[in-house]
């Protein structure tokens, strides 16, 4: 009799371990109060269960590691490079490739050969350094998600969509010749890791094919994304994430990526294009920014491990349980009474800071301190999604994002179902001594991307 098997269980067992040190209150507390009441800003030496980001932090499989001693080191085309070219144009069906040190090196080139100042780029919420990107070119970010992804407590599947009449007004108030292309996230990281249907995806290619706008992908998360279409969305329950993947990816006309995240590397990231000269122009660009085109900035080394994380990734078997414990922590905070943003999402767990500590208001940075007392609590690092992220605009007004959110991100093949309990008592610890929380006042404010350098002080 073969045994059905409906657990998400992981499908790898455990190689090698890192032994995680403990912390008392008390040096929880002056670690805090050195790191400026910023989680960025701690040791991860101090840190107990870091889910301060999913950037990065993947564990690698023993055929990465492998690929690693493989690493061809040619300062010109390394065989690492093709393998990753082969991996691209295989999983995702791109056919050209940029590789870059990370996403952000993508960004900036997509950025600088594709707007002209003065242009319009909509997107799906935006993200700290691709709209910082775009900005830097000359562009202005206009926001065209729908507005379920505002709402915390919509259950709709899939807040990551693009509103159709948001582009719609766009183009008929400036012109589609002054938009570039759409930036379509999937998944929605600020938005909570939320997917993007297939659906939405085929009607916004049909409306932008019509306009002559193009569509860039940031796929960081793709597979996950991939992982609620197959799990939600009419007519993909028997496709692979693999299959997924490639559909996602034939409705558009490029991607920037950061191998940080689904590709399970620690470092990487590529521009992928199917138009030659814009490649061309982005690969005489990538000199300039990252190092020659068949390296991008990164060791021969860190393309193969990128490249065999690629094919990892969609294996839905993998997917199943990275998704699978986050919903499993989700549950469990749930069951605690905690707010969290619904429906869970692909790479974390995103709690509510307004509904968490409503008696803070946004000025005093809500997320910002649920965060720090989150760390004091057991030594788990999050990180602030809220005001403190969200920056200023061009004429230096703060941004006030709908979402105040404090982000409990996972790492890819980390942690255990035990660090999830963890986790999700701690939390509720805080929880139930919301009331004696006070804000914070900002003391330090770096001038781009605040959120990683700021400095708080208790109020
Ligand atoms: C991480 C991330 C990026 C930037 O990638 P880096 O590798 O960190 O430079 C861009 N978009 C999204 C949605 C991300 O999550």
């Amino acid at each position: 009799m073969q045994l059905k098997r409906d657990s998400w269980a992981e499908p790898y067992k455990i190689k090698m371990v890192e032994l995680l040190k403990m912390t008392t209150p008390e040096q929880r507390r002056k670690a805090l109060q050195e790191a400026g009441y910023n989680t960025f800003l701690l040791k991860s030496e101090e840190v107990y269960i870091d889910l301060l980001t999913d950037s990065g932090t993947s564990a690698m499989s023993d055929e990465q590691w492998s690929g690693m001693m493989r690493g061809d080191e040619a300062y010109a085309g390394s065989k690492n490079y093709y393998n990753l070219e082969k991996a691209v144009s295989e999983v995702y069906g791109y056919k050209y490739l940029v590789p870059t040190h990370q996403g952000r090196g993508a960004e900036n080139i997509l950025s600088q050969i594709m707007i002209k100042p003065g242009d319009i780029v909509p997107g799906n919420m935006y993200f700290t350094t691709t709209r910082l990107h775009q900005e830097l070119a000359g562009a202005v970010f206009h926001d065209v998600i729908i507005d379920e992804a505002h709402d915390s407590n919509s259950e709709y599947a899939f807040k990551g969509d693009v509103d159709l009449n948001k582009v719609e007004k766009l183009v008929q108030e400036y012109g589609a010749e002054k938009i570039p292309y759409i930036c379509v996230a999937v998944t929605v990281n600020l938005a909570g890791g939320q997917p993007v249907s297939m659906k939405n995806l085929k009607e916004l290619r049909a409306y932008t094919a019509e306009k002559g706008i193009k569509i860039m992908l940031d796929m960081t998360r793709i597979a996950e994304n991939a992982y609620f279409i197959q799990q939600k969305e009419e007519g993909y329950r028997l496709k692979t994430i693999a299959e997924i993947v490639k559909e996602i990816c034939s409705y558009t006309d490029g991607a920037t990526f950061s191998g940080k995240k689904d590709a399970l590397v620690n470092i990487g990231g590529f521009l992928a294009l199917n138009d030659f000269d814009k490649f061309e122009e982005a690969r005489n660009m990538v000199v300039v920014y990252e190092g020659l085109h068949t390296y991008g900035g990164l060791a021969g080394r860190d393309m193969e491990a990128m490249a065999i994380g690629i094919c990892e990734s969609v294996q839905d078997e993998h997917m199943k349980a990275r998704i699978g414990q986050v919903i499993y922590l989700g549950e469990k905070m749930q069951e605690f009474g905690i707010p969290i943003v619904k429906p869970i999402g692909g790479h974390g767990i995103f709690v509510d800071a307004k509904q968490f500590l409503p008696h803070i208001s946004q000025d005093d940075f809500p997320a910002q301190t649920l965060a720090a007392e989150i760390y004091l609590d057991a030594g788990i690092r999050t990180m602030e999604r809220g005001i403190v992220s969200a920056g200023r605009n061009s004429k230096g007004e703060n941004y006030y994002p709908k979402l105040e959110l404090v982000r409990f991100t996972i790492p890819r093949r980390v942690y255990t179902q035990a660090h999830m309990d963890v986790i999700a008592e701690s939390t509720a610890r805080v929880y139930e001594r919301r009331n004696e929380i006070k804000g914070l006042k900002m003391v330090y404010e770096p001038k781009y991307l605040r959120f990683f350098q700021a400095r708080f002080e208790q109020l």
